[in-house]
């Protein structure tokens, strides 16, 4: 099913969601079924996994000179979706990048997921790699994850990009693209990010998943911009609990969202990771009592392998 349709199907309740990543290559499916297997019984619908596309890293070679090798740390996205969908009987959301991708890599990673039966999809414009200052699009790639959206919305239409083929099946994928409260680090202001968010959605987007935030307040007041521009499209919180003291620093910068004083504080004060830990735990349940309240459609919850921490949460919170 889609995950629309498990939002219109949900009688104003919230759902619940979670987000898996590949193991590092070398692992195996053990490690993402012992996340969700503790995560199962609160009966998400859905579960996304990310994409990671690949990296460049320096070998040193006898000769003294490096060598620049291309590698993907965490491959099998669209294996661990089958593999989940199998296991389970929910549906799996692969996210699907720009980035690495030519049009035509990306028609056929499509066609993957539509003969697997995977018809929804997260699509992502993806970050640059690491070392290069800003996201370079592959040559015949798409720079945002509005074409996106676009390629992924003339599928469903029936249209692939050799003009020659006729009366191509047409898709049904269901697309979510992500949303940023404190705006995406690289627009200019908020008002011109929610322009192109707009525009994803404009072009075909069925949902929105938020950045993750640790205020509340960042989230209504997205929502309400959202719906004052025009987007009408549910938007699902994306929800992380802070569990070590060094993410008060490293999660502004890598995602950059603002830590709320209140929770900086409390964290500050801590004695021991346990005590973090529980800081973390308790604001992540006051934040999705309160979002379910508010009436989200869904809480998203970025696992990050840590099922112990999430279950906690959801134990409080379904
Ligand atoms: P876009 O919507 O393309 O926006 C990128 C930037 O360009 C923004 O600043 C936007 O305002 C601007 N922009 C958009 N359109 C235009 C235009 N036409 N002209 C000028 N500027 C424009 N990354 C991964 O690699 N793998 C994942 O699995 C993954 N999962 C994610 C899940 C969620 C819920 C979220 C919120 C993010 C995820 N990311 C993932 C990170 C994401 O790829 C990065 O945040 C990336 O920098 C932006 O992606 P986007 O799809 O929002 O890009």
């Amino acid at each position: 099913m889609k995950v629309t349709e498990y939002f219109a199907n949900a009688n104003g309740q919230t759902l619940v969601s979670f987000e898996v990543l590949p193991p590092l290559k070398g692992g195996s499916m053990k490690t993402i079924f012992d996340t969700l297997d503790p995560l199962i019984e609160f009966k998400p619908p859905f579960i996304d996994v990310t994409y990671h596309r690949e990296e460049f890293i320096y070998k040193k070679r006898d000769s003294g000179y490096y060598e620049k090798i291309a590698i993907r740390k965490r491959p099998g996205t669209v294996g661990i979706c089958a593999s989940i969908m199998h296991r389970y009987g929910v549906d799996a959301v692969p996210h699907l990048i720009c980035g690495g991708f030519t049009k035509e890599e990306t028609e056929n990673a499509l066609i993957d997921l539509n003969f697997l039966n995977i018809n929804n999809v997260l699509a992502l414009r993806g970050d640059a790699r690491p070392f290069e200052g800003k996201f370079i699009a592959e040559p015949g790639g798409h720079p945002y994850a509005l074409d996106l959206v676009r390629q992924i919305v003339e599928m469903n239409q029936g249209k692939y990009l050799d003009p020659n083929i006729e009366n191509g099946e047409k898709t049904d994928f269901c697309i979510g693209v992500a949303g940023y409260p404190e705006k995406h680090f690289e627009s200019a202001n908020l008002k011109l990010d929610l322009q192109y968010t707009k525009a994803k959605v404009d072009a075909g987007a069925d949902y929105i998943v938020t950045q993750m935030f640790f205020d509340n307040a960042r989230y209504f007041e997205y929502v309400d911009l959202c719906r004052k521009a025009g987007i009408e499209v549910p938007i699902v919180p994306g929800l992380k609990p802070l569990t070590r003291k060094y993410q008060l620093s490293s999660i502004p910068r890598l995602f950059f969202v603002n830590m709320p004083e209140e929770l900086a504080v409390e964290v500050s004060k801590a004695a021991t990771d346990e005590a973090v830990k529980e800081i973390g735990i308790e604001w992540c349940i006051a934040q999705s009592k309160e979002l379910k309240a508010a009436g989200a459609p869904c809480l998203h919850y970025y696992t990050m392998g840590d099922s112990a921490t999430i279950r906690r949460i959801a134990e409080a919170v379904f």
